[in-house]
């Protein structure tokens, strides 16, 4: 990790002291400073509400004493150590044991400080009680998991009579109340939409989602839903670029949840009549499929959420957006399932493009 320099030691022994004065000046957030090897060098007053633990108690230890115990929790600690010092932040959950050995959920945020040399000076940590909020998440789960296997049957039932339907009225080229019909099949493939949205976060809860990987044709794959989405779609025009020849290796039906909840999302956040771009690329390995948007794009400091289950942009969903912020989370969890990337590149007023990897099927 950082080298020790002892020339320097003067200069940062006072560093150290101004940044015990700034997180002492921080009343609502639990703040601590750690060393290179993760020993806490000072905290603040807001930290002994959180753990229980004086700041003198605190002062020595190292990181481990936030952890609830087990060993696993303690190698993500060090995993986050130097992801912070390797990408200048690293943001994470998890169980925290306070002093009397009760457990909450907390949240910590890590970043590394450097002098102006570039050398590593401490680590500051930033700790907040996420508990009620974890709570919360775990109730709307289970009341989300009951509701979606309520609704799924009469949704497949309605889906298999509309087309029936959809053949009679054909038969009859009653030109009129095929429109409607039209209109409403959108209505109902929505609806099938968020009710297998819903299923899958409650496959992922519990652990249980299984991907059923085969090899397809990543080009027919991204202009089917092109095709179902510009069938139904009247404001925004979707345009296709790009091409790649060959397959790609994957859970088909759920890379069509992530494409469909990408470019949903395109839609839905841009303006009426903008273009909402679908592109398939590849370099040597992967394959990359991007969905650029025009919209309102997403601010810095709500990007380091955007795929936080339950996470809503307050001011971009004020005026009843509908949604229930599972999309992302779900196309995450789907992709990392996967082991591949989904990413998002956004400038505020720009609009946002989303990313996402696959993996070139090996031939036989
Ligand atoms: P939902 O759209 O149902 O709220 P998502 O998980 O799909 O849920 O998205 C989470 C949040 O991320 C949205 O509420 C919105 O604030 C933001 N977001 C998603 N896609 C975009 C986009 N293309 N442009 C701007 N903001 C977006």
């Amino acid at each position: 990790m950082a080298t020790k320099n002892k020339k320097n030691s003067k200069v940062v022994y006072g560093i150290k002291k101004s940044a015990s004065f700034i997180i002492d000046s921080f009343k609502k957030h639990a703040i601590c400073t750690l060393s290179d090897s993760g020993k806490i060098i000072n905290c603040n007053k807001t930290i002994e509400v959180l753990t229980g633990y004086t700041t003198d108690e605190l002062v020595g230890k190292t990181y481990s004493i936030f952890c609830s115990g087990n060993e696993f929790e303690k190698k993500a600690w060090r995993k986050h150590l130097e992801h912070s010092l390797a990408h200048g932040f690293s943001n994470f959950e998890g169980i925290s044991a306070a002093k009397n050995k009760t457990r909450f959920w907390c949240s910590f945020t890590m970043n590394p400080v450097f002098d102006d040399g570039g050398k590593f000076l401490f680590f500051t940590l930033i700790m907040q009680d996420i508990t009620e909020r974890k709570l919360n998440e775990e109730k709307k789960d289970e009341y989300l998991g009951i509701a979606s296997h309520e609704l799924r049957t009469p949704i497949l039932s309605i889906s298999l009579y509309s087309e029936l339907l959809a053949y009679q009225l054909k038969s009859e080229s009653d030109k009129k109340t095929l429109k409607i019909f039209y209109d409403m099949r959108s209505q109902i493939k929505r609806l099938t939409n968020l009710v297998d949205d819903l299923l899958v976060v409650n496959e992922i809860e519990r652990n249980s989602l299984v991907l059923n990987k085969i090899k397809f044709n990543v080009n027919k794959f991204v202009r089917k839903i092109v095709r179902d989405f510009r069938a139904t779609t009247v404001g925004q025009k979707i345009v296709l670029t790009g091409k790649v020849n060959g397959l790609v290796f994957g859970d088909e039906s759920r890379l069509t949840q992530v494409l469909v909840n990408l470019i949903a999302n395109g839609i839905k956040y841009s303006p009426l009549l903008e273009k909402v771009i679908v592109n398939v690329n590849s370099d040597k390995d992967k394959v990359i499929i991007s969905v650029q948007d025009f919209g309102p794009g997403i601010g810095s400091r709500e990007i380091r959420d955007i795929f936080r289950r339950y996470f809503r942009s307050y001011n971009l969903n004020k005026g009843n957006m509908p949604g229930l912020g599972l999309g992302l989370y779900i196309s995450k969890q789907i992709m990392s399932r996967h082991g591949e990337k989904i990413w998002v590149k956004s400038k505020l007023g720009k609009g946002s493009t989303f990313y996402f990897s696959l993996s070139r099927a090996k031939k036989d």
